[in-house]
């Protein structure tokens, strides 16, 4: 017998209160579903919009409970959930993207470990422990390298560049390193010279049925995400095809259930063939998605709620020529009257109070249309 649906008037549950789970409440209105948020944060974005919310820690067994028995199904918006948390909602209600697509992906090594082992191309890593372990490492990949800490790192957070060039007289000192990151368990990857950064955002549901949207490219200031264009610019179809392959490849490996965003680096190899190497999975809707909720057929938002409740996937086409989607950072968003005036552009703002340096206070999609 197959698993009942999830129908309209149900209750989705969302670990994480930020503007990705204000978003999936959005789209599950939409379809007349209900919205419960969990959240730590009592000023949290999400909670301007959901009829429901649980302000407690993410390690509270008690009120995990509580919201749990209050929903039909569980989703999250960020994956640095602890996995004992992950398994008490899992215990409780079906949980997508399930436990082990998260304990995979929230671990860079175990992340790169998988994604290699399905014999897709990754930059070369090592796992690091301590400063014996980055000089040995650095000796095996060489300079320049990326060291990131394998938990808990966005946003270019929990990461440092080795440059040869920036060591000075006194050479590299790998403890120097290791305390930068607060000698947390890391990974060194090797530097990879890429030609652009693209992602590719898709859909899997639980009958196995995958849809993606078009590969786009992603440009990031200071490492934020600052501007996705849709198609990606210098990218052949060959190409994205091949990188639609990869992130089908991977949803199926994690038997995985609901939206994803795969992280890739275009580049060119010694013999002038394009290709792509991975570099991160989010188990997650996904900021280079953003574009899709006026720029295709279906949201990513709208995609993620049919894929979690078990419903048939939307189109994923995109609705103009090509898209653009621009962040607004901090005091960009001061700029809200002059968006609004430009035609053909729409303005989503995510109700934070501060517009801090940094923070994400909202976005823009521009949809070309025409010839
Ligand atoms: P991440 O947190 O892994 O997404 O990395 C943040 C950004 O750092 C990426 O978007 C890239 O611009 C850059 N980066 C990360 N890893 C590498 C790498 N192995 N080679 C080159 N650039 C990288």
């Amino acid at each position: 017998m197959s698993k009942p649906l999830i129908a309209p008037g149900a209750t989705v549950g969302i670990i994480g209160g930020g503007q990705l789970g204000r978003m999936i409440a959005v789209a599950a209105a939409q379809y007349g579903l209900k919205a419960h948020i969990y959240c730590p944060d009592p000023d949290s974005p999400a909670f301007e919009v959901a009829g429901r919310r649980t302000v407690a820690a993410y390690d509270d067994a008690a009120a995990l409970q509580a919201f749990v028995e209050s929903v039909d199904v569980v989703t999250y918006e960020f994956e640095n959930i602890p996995s004992r948390t992950a398994e008490i909602l899992a215990a409780h209600r079906p949980l997508h993207p399930s436990a082990s697509a998260l304990a995979t992906t929230q671990d860079r090594l175990t992340e790169k470990s998988f994604v290699a082992g399905l014999g897709i191309p990754v930059a070369p890593f090592r796992a690091v422990d301590d400063a014996a372990g980055l000089a040995q490492a650095v000796r095996e990949i060489g300079l320049p390298a990326v060291l990131k800490t394998r938990r808990f790192g966005y946003d270019g957070k929990g990461q440092l560049m080795l440059r040869q060039e920036d060591f000075g007289e006194a050479g590299f000192d790998p403890a120097a390193a290791m305390a930068s990151l607060h000698d947390q368990p890391c990974i060194l990857e090797g530097f990879v010279p890429f030609e652009a950064e693209v992602s590719v955002v898709a859909a899997r549901n639980a009958e196995g049925r995958f849809s993606a949207y078009a590969p786009c490219a992603n440009e990031h200031r200071h490492h934020i995400l600052a501007r996705t264009v849709v198609p990606a610019p210098g990218m052949t179809p060959e190409t994205a095809a091949e990188a639609v392959s990869i992130a089908r490849a991977i949803a199926e490996a994690l038997d995985y259930v609901g939206v994803l965003a795969v992280e890739m680096f275009l580049v060119r190899g010694a013999d002038g063939r394009a290709g792509v190497v991975v570099n991160e999975i989010a188990p997650r809707v996904h900021n280079s998605g953003h574009w899709t909720i006026e720029g295709a057929e279906t949201s990513q938002f709208a995609q993620h709620v049919r894929a979690i409740c078990g419903w048939p996937l939307g189109s994923p086409a995109l609705t103009g020529r090509s898209v653009e989607m621009l962040n607004l950072i901090g005091d960009q968003a001061d700029d809200w009257t002059r968006i609004l005036a430009e035609p053909g552009s729409h303005l989503h703002l995510y109700g934070k109070g501060a517009a801090r340096p940094g923070r994400k206070m909202g976005h823009l999609t521009r949809v070309a249309t025409g010839a």
